[in-house]
This record gives structure tokens, sequence and C-alpha cells, in this order.
């Protein structure tokens, strides 16, 4: 049986660098997750269809890395039939042997209710805001207000909302290095194994 990390969290919050270093530490699949939204949002037009038809190249623009791509995935994200048009794709991913990590929001939740590991990796609004203006050359003040709206949108929509599994361990990466933060997400697996 593979074994599976989820990992959920809010935006910047450091889950796609413990997601991709534990993949690599543990040789495991990696799936971004929320390049299926951003993708699905991106192909424009009727989402539903988009989500049915996404393929693997959607995934590869680097368009989808900005914060407009963001925004339009929560969007998208809201809308159970878009979800449930990539639940499929995600299952099958997952199935790889020896294991895999996916990150997302609902990934411990939804996704893979059975990970062997769950992680909910958070960090405060001010630190996470900073973090993407400085990934994405912006403005932090304008990338707090955007966080914070698309986390208001991705918590309290109806279907499959961000929140920590039951049985989730909790991450703050405030004030951690990225370093630590990794070396605390591999104890937490190493632990579960
Ligand atoms: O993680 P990322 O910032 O790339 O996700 C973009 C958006 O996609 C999120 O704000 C969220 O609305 C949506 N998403 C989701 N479920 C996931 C991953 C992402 O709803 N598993």
């Amino acid at each position: 049986m593979p074994f599976i990390i989820a990992i959920d969290g809010p935006a910047a919050s450091g889950k796609g660098t413990i997601a991709r270093a534990l993949s690599a530490h543990f040789g495991f699949h990696h799936l971004d997750t929320g390049l299926l939204y951003r993708a699905t949002g991106a192909k424009g037009g009727d989402p539903v269809l988009a989500a049915q038809r996404l393929c693997a190249d959607d995934l590869a623009s680097p368009d989808l890395r900005s914060a407009e791509a963001g925004q339009a995935a929560s969007r998208i994200a809201a809308i159970p039939e878009v979800r449930a048009a990539l639940v499929e794709f995600q299952h099958r991913f997952a199935a790889q042997e020896p294991g895999a990590v996916l990150d997302g929001r609902d990934i411990g939740t939804v996704i893979c209710p059975h990970a062997q590991v769950k992680l909910y990796v958070v960090a405060s609004d001010q630190v996470r805001a900073e973090r993407r203006a400085a990934e994405l050359g912006a403005d932090p003040a304008e990338m707090l207000a955007q966080l914070q709206e698309r986390d208001r949108r991705d918590s309290e929509r109806a279907t499959a909302p961000l929140r920590p599994a039951n049985d989730a361990v909790v991450l703050d990466t405030s004030t951690l290095s990225v370093q630590q933060a990794i070396e605390q997400a591999i104890q937490a697996v190493a632990k579960a194994r």
C-alpha cells in the first residue's frame, strides 16, 4: 500500500516547500494540487468543462504562479462540480508506489482522509504576506489583503473548506527557518512510518 502524506494549509504557509522537501527526502511523488485549480481557472470559459478537460500539459504554464491566477483559482474552487471533476486525478496520483505527497486545502479532510500522515501548515498573516511579496516581487500590503481574501473564501465555502483534519499535526512556520520547518515535518513523518 502506498504511503500518503497529506499537507494542507492557507496560502504561503510554507506547505509547498515542505511538500517538495518531503518528497525528495522519502523518494515519493509530489502533487501541488493548487495547480489543478489554477490551471482550471486560467483556461477560461465554463470552469466545470475546463476541469473535466484538464490535462497534464495545462499544469506546466509559468503564468499559473501569479497572484491573479491564485485569485481566479479560489473563485472556481468553490464550485462543487469543479472539485468533483478533479478528484479522480488526485486519487490516481495518490495511489502511486512507493508513496505520494499531496499539498492543498482538502487533502487530509476530503481527498485522502486515510493518509498515514496529515500536516496542517500555518504561519501568521504578516509572515505569509512578506513571503509571497518577496516571491512575486509585489507589495506586502497588497499581498496581505489578497491572501486574507483568498483564505476567507477558501475557509467559508460550503464544499471542502480549508480546515485541519482532526488527526492533523499542526506545524506553525512563522518563526521557523525553512530548514527547521523541513526537519519538523520529516520528524512527524518518521514517527508514522
Ligand atoms: O495552493 P494554491 O495557492 O496554489 O491554491 C490556489 C487556490 O486553489 C486556493 O486558494 C484554493 O482556492 C484552491 N485549492 C483548493 N483545494 C486544493 C488546492 C487549492 O481549493 N486542494
